[in-house]
């Protein structure tokens, strides 16, 4: 028995004292900087996971730093039962650059897909009456941890034994358009997707379908929703992926890169939904807090103006350039998608042993599903660091023909 904590190895810490939630690799890290991460150790990792599609402008980004720091002198949090400018300057700033009208800030993805369920409910029971409320989601999508959003994600994985889920959801396969056409009926209020499913293995549409998913909503009166949580600031190379495929959905919802790091979810609509959700309909403690806020903007202001956008799409090519050239070389792997610095390999075995061994070359990549190892790099990653990656990927690939 060690009597003395400060001896306890963190691992052992977390065994002891924290929910077992988590299956984490035996890794703790304690700073960081750019694309890099080190240990208590004092080891080096590349880092090609960037806290899950988080920290875009990188570890320890002087932007962050700066404004984390005068904000945090001026003034932290003061509720939303007053104005703050920094919430207002970065409402304005998303407004600006979105179809969106209005903003709603909340603290997290799963929040902000809350927030855009009760808004879609609430419009259409205004507009409608109370029978149009189903929700259509999208088999293998993934939009939170929370009862209602995990009601609305369709990988039973997520909803074992947390029944009864929340009523009103209803699931069709993505990219299958008759099947969304034989679902959408007068109880259905929204439609709700990801433009491209990050935890569920980086599964891109197929190019007419999110025109034509529009199109359907538009003839049955029912409502669009994007999760751009994994997606959206600039992760595909344009600040939200839906751009890629000219269509504007009612609602999006934003998370993950907003903050960089710090918790910001934010739910945007259009002025005529905005409506439905007058005072005292919806709201949150700590949502928008002026830190978050101004540093959000900061986060922001930099995707737009310092050629960040540019930077990932020619680093996103760069990196599916070379994760295609393995897949040439090795056959392990079946294909190869994405867009911009959100890439997946989904291979004929599962990742977990490649995420290992890239672990033990020290490299941080993860795996979406079983077989899909997925790629997230800060949006400042250089190629010197994605040819980096490549070796790695090469000499492991390598291994495992030997072995097979
Ligand atoms: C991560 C994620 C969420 C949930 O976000 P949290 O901040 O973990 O609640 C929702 N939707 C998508 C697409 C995500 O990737």
């Amino acid at each position: 028995m060690n009597n003395n904590p400060q001896n306890d190895s963190t691992i052992s810490l977390a065994d002891r004292y924290m929910f077992q939630t988590y299956s984490r690799f035996p890794l703790t890290l304690v700073r960081g900087e750019g694309c890099r991460v080190w240990d208590e150790e004092g080891r080096e990792y590349l880092d090609f996971v960037g806290g899950i599609a988080v920290c875009a402008l990188g570890h320890s980004s002087p932007i962050v730093s700066r404004v984390l720091k005068e904000q945090s002198e001026m003034l932290v949090h003061v509720s939303n039962l007053y104005y703050t400018r920094p919430q207002m300057e970065l409402a304005r700033l998303l407004v600006e650059n979105s179809f969106a009208d209005k903003v709603f800030f909340c603290n997290s993805g799963a929040e902000a897909n809350e927030a855009a369920i009760k808004l879609a409910r609430r419009y259409s029971n205004e507009k409608f009456g109370q029978d149009r409320r189903t929700i259509i989601s999208m088999d293998n999508s993934f939009h939170g941890r929370t009862m209602a959003t995990l009601s609305a994600t369709g990988q039973t994985k997520i909803q074992t034994g947390y029944d009864p889920l929340l009523g009103g959801f209803k699931f069709v396969p993505f990219n299958d358009i008759n099947g969304l056409d034989q679902a959408l009926d007068v109880s259905v209020c929204a439609v709700m997707l990801e433009p491209i499913q990050g935890e569920g293995g980086v599964v891109c549409p197929s190019p007419p379908y999110l025109k034509k998913v529009r199109e359907l909503c538009n003839q049955r009166n029912a409502l669009l929703i994007f999760d751009e949580v994994q997606v959206g600031m600039g992760r595909t190379g344009k600040l939200f992926a839906h751009q890629h495929y000219g269509v504007v959905p009612d609602i999006m919802t934003l998370a993950k890169a907003l903050g960089n790091g710090l918790p910001i979810g934010a739910m945007l609509s259009t002025e005529e939904l905005a409506k439905a959700f007058g005072p005292g309909s919806h709201a949150t403690t700590f949502g928008g807090t002026p830190l978050v806020s101004a540093v959000s903007h900061a986060v922001l202001k930099s995707i737009l103006e310092d050629g960040r956008l540019e930077h990932c799409q020619s680093m996103g090519d760069y990196l599916k350039k070379g994760l295609e050239r393995l897949s040439r070389k090795h056959g392990l792997i079946k294909e190869v998608r994405g867009l911009g610095l959100i890439l997946g390999v989904e291979m004929d075995q599962p990742g977990g042993p490649v995420v290992d061994a890239c672990l033990e070359q020290g490299l941080l990549i993860n795996c979406a599903q079983e077989n899909v190892l997925r790629f997230l790099p800060p949006l400042i990653v250089r190629k010197e660091e994605i040819d980096l990656l490549i070796g790695t990927l090469d000499k492991i690939f390598q291994g495992m023909r030997i072995e097979n």
